[in-house]
């Protein structure tokens, strides 16, 4: 069951956001001010996965299901919506699922006349692909309002189409949460998201009813699928990608600037912490590989990350740090001094990798 997603997109602001991010095409959504630029015309709609602003900033789950559902290298329309304070918005988007159809709402600009249509309009549409959140992301992409906050809340989405059902007649076709429909005048005013109930007459519209919900193509994937793309990247791709991986995942386990040390439990800043694989990299299925939660942990590089490294401490099943007795001297000293408890960072999921390690890399 697909939902709609009003996404009002009328003010100068939202419509900069639109022909930057969704749809450069049409001449009458440009902002006031903004000349249309030669050739926008032709344009492809959307970012380019490939684009280091936009790769960069995306986590390497969702990097990874963008690349499946739209290629590589594909376009990417993207929005996004302020978390705001009362919390509607981020209520809604949260129904929001993949397959879900888009319109964007507004008045646009009437080019004989050079002025504001009178009446608003549905007048563009597209299939959320993805739904994420992103504060770094919607801020490298749209700055951030007059309050200070990014468009965060943020989907992906394909097959972008100019449309054009005015108000009335989409009021018409939608019904309120209780089931009573719509007035003629009413103006759809805030983001939300309506169920498929409440919609059921829109997707009947001529203008909406031959474009097919994804929805189905979308639930079909799985993880496998979805990281099929990486089978068979070059040497070049292969090395941006564990670039682009690496930095993720080290996000990931150290969100904030400082954290604590899976293996000593000593609390470091972050200059002093590393990403460490339990299982290396080239071992692990394309599974494994994005489990960022238990393939790999947070090492000091005070001892830590350079002892389990070089498999001179390892992990036991239930979480005891076990000692090489290669170590002797100075290095045993320091490793029974920092290392002597259990490994803070063992956990259930992690067990697995750990017994890895201590087969194959450990040397006893
Ligand atoms: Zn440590």
């Amino acid at each position: 069951m697909t939902n709609l997603v009003i996404q009002p997109a009328s003010s100068e602001t939202s419509k900069a956001h639109f022909v930057h991010t969704v749809d450069p095409r049409h001449r009458d959504l440009y902002p006031k001010n903004t000349p249309f630029p030669p050739g926008a015309a032709t344009m492809t709609p959307g970012m380019r996965l490939s684009d280091p602003h936009v790769r960069n900033e995306l986590t390497i789950q969702d990097l990874q299901v963008l690349q499946a559902v739209h290629s590589i290298d594909g376009n990417v329309a993207f929005w996004g919506v302020t978390d705001r304070n009362d919390g509607y918005s981020a209520h809604a988007w949260g129904r929001i699922n993949a397959g879900d159809r888009v319109i964007f709402t507004g008045k646009i600009t009437d080019l004989r006349t050079g002025k504001p249509s009178k009446t608003g309009y549905a007048y563009a549409t597209g299939v959320v692909t993805h739904k994420f959140r992103n504060h770094a992301l919607a801020e490298q992409l749209w700055g951030v309002d007059d309050n200070g906050h990014a468009w965060e809340l943020m989907y992906a989405i394909a097959d972008v189409k100019r449309i054009s059902i005015d108000y009335a007649t989409l009021n018409a076709a939608t019904l309120k949460k209780d089931g009573t429909p719509y007035s003629p005048r009413n103006v759809p005013q805030g983001f939300d998201v309506l169920s498929p109930e409440q919609v059921e007459a829109v997707f009947k519209l001529p203008s909406l009813a031959d474009l097919e919900p994804r929805r189905a193509d979308l639930e079909a994937q799985t993880i496998e699928e979805e990281l099929r793309p990486f089978v068979g990247e070059t040497d070049a791709e292969q090395t941006a990608q564990r670039r682009l991986e690496q930095g993720a995942l080290r996000k990931h386990l150290l969100p904030g600037s400082t954290g604590v040390c899976d293996l000593c439990g000593r609390t470091f800043s972050e200059r002093f912490l590393v990403a460490a694989h339990i299982k290396p990299r080239s071992q692990c299925t394309d599974a494994e590989r994005v489990d960022f939660d238990n393939v790999a942990m947070l090492n000091c590089v005070f001892g830590c990350d350079a002892l389990f490294g070089k498999g001179l401490v390892g992990v036991e099943p239930q979480g005891a740090i076990r000692v090489s007795s290669v170590l002797n001297g100075t290095e045993l000293a320091y490793v029974q001094d920092h290392l002597t408890r259990s490994a803070v960072g063992w956990t259930r999921g992690r067990a697995k990798h750990f017994a890895w390690h201590i087969k194959y890399e450990f040397t006893s």
